[in-house]
């Protein structure tokens, strides 16, 4: 039985503001993003030179989002920056200052919205003890609940043992950690079909948690919370075969010692994979792996983790986090998870009806 109170809360949800444009574009004119083919719906983003058309209204302007949120029946968007402006290549400085200018903004728009949005920060993640002091401002100055990190730094995997500052400092605040991805692996057998989207996304992801699964990132940190863009990249589908490997063969074992299955149990998975028995894979894979590997209590303390970021004590979900839904799913039948959804940005009509349809299928 769904109660009054629960609320869907959208934790995938990227945002960059005409204002928060103005303000990079000052910062770096060469490296800020450019908006222009301004429509009623859509327009085009350059960033740098990665040109995205059909960049949706509701990414920029505000009132447009609260009207696709109410649309789409979303109660809480946690925003966070469009993965384009991570700029990982340019200089530490450069991505220093986007990263503050971003989250200031981020920061503004929670402020003026309370009831509708919270908010993740952006880090300069080519230079980890600086990406590790903005996240520990972003928590504790501006308010925000965490950070979105790209899969790789500019191709260099998640691994790389410099980046130990940002996942100790992360575990160390109870930040939220969503990893999207971006400067996907494979980009030149990509290139047709729209494939580095529809295959290169997933793969970068299941590169990146892999990646932290057998360096030992998460074994180290039990506290670090990640939570995997697209329903988990291929994770879900292939976590078998991750502790298989590391059974038969050395090298999955040289930095991890136990196997990967704790670890892997670990990720937090968005919804967005595009089909409701997918969607219903994911979410019982993610709830038996929950009840496998947690008590009822730890359970119960990821959900009070997540009461605590909206400062309510009422029932909340995040739609979005797969072994908590899945869990609370069987559990209490509590749950309203959203079986189709468009990544990242306010729906396109088209596909609020065919999700309309689904809800009431
Ligand atoms: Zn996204």
């Amino acid at each position: 039985m769904v109660t009054q109170t629960m609320q869907t809360i959208d934790i995938h949800a990227h945002i960059l503001t005409e204002e928060t444009i103005r303000l990079l574009q000052r910062e770096a004119p060469k490296v800020g993003p450019k908006l222009s083919e301004l429509g009623d719906q859509f327009a085009t983003l350059d960033v740098a030179g990665s040109v995205y058309r059909h960049f949706p209204r509701g990414g920029w302007d505000v009132e447009h989002r609260l009207q696709d949120m109410a649309a789409s029946k979303v109660d809480v968007q946690v925003l966070s920056v469009c993965p384009q402006t991570f700029v990982y290549a340019q200089p530490p400085a450069l991505a220093a200052a986007f990263a503050r200018i971003q989250n200031e903004q981020l920061a503004k728009l929670a402020k003026a919205r309370p009831d509708r949005f919270l908010a993740i920060a952006t880090l300069p993640m080519q230079a980890p003890k600086q990406a590790a002091d903005e996240l520990r401002h972003a928590v504790r100055v501006l308010g925000l609940r965490g950070a979105q990190i790209g899969s790789n730094v500019a191709g260099k995997n998640l691994d790389d043992p410099e980046l130990e500052p940002v996942w100790a400092t992360a575990a160390e605040l109870d930040a939220f950690i969503l990893l999207h991805p971006i400067n996907v692996a494979g980009a030149d057998r990509l290139s047709s079909y729209y494939l580095g989207n529809l295959i290169g996304n997933p793969l970068d992801t299941t590169i990146a948690a892999a990646c932290l699964v057998f360096s030992g990132v998460l074994e180290r940190h039990p506290s670090l919370k990640i939570c995997l863009a697209h329903g988990g990249g291929f994770v879900p589908y292939q976590a078998g075969r991750f502790v298989h490997g590391w059974h038969v063969r050395a090298e999955p074992k040289r930095a991890l010692g136990k196997p990967p299955t704790d670890s892997l149990k670990r990720f937090y998975f968005d919804t967005i994979v595009h089909s409701r028995e997918v969607l219903e894979f994911l979410v019982g894979n993610a709830a038996r792996a929950t009840r496998r590997g947690r008590s009822p209590d730890a359970v119960r303390t990821h959900f009070a983790w997540m009461r605590e970021q909206r400062g309510n004590g009422g029932e909340k979900n995040v739609a979005t986090s797969g072994a908590d839904a899945g869990c609370q799913a069987r559990g209490r039948r509590r749950i309203r998870v959203r079986s189709q959804r468009r990544e990242s940005y306010p729906r396109r009509p088209r596909l609020l009806d065919r999700q309309r349809r689904l809800r009431r299928g």
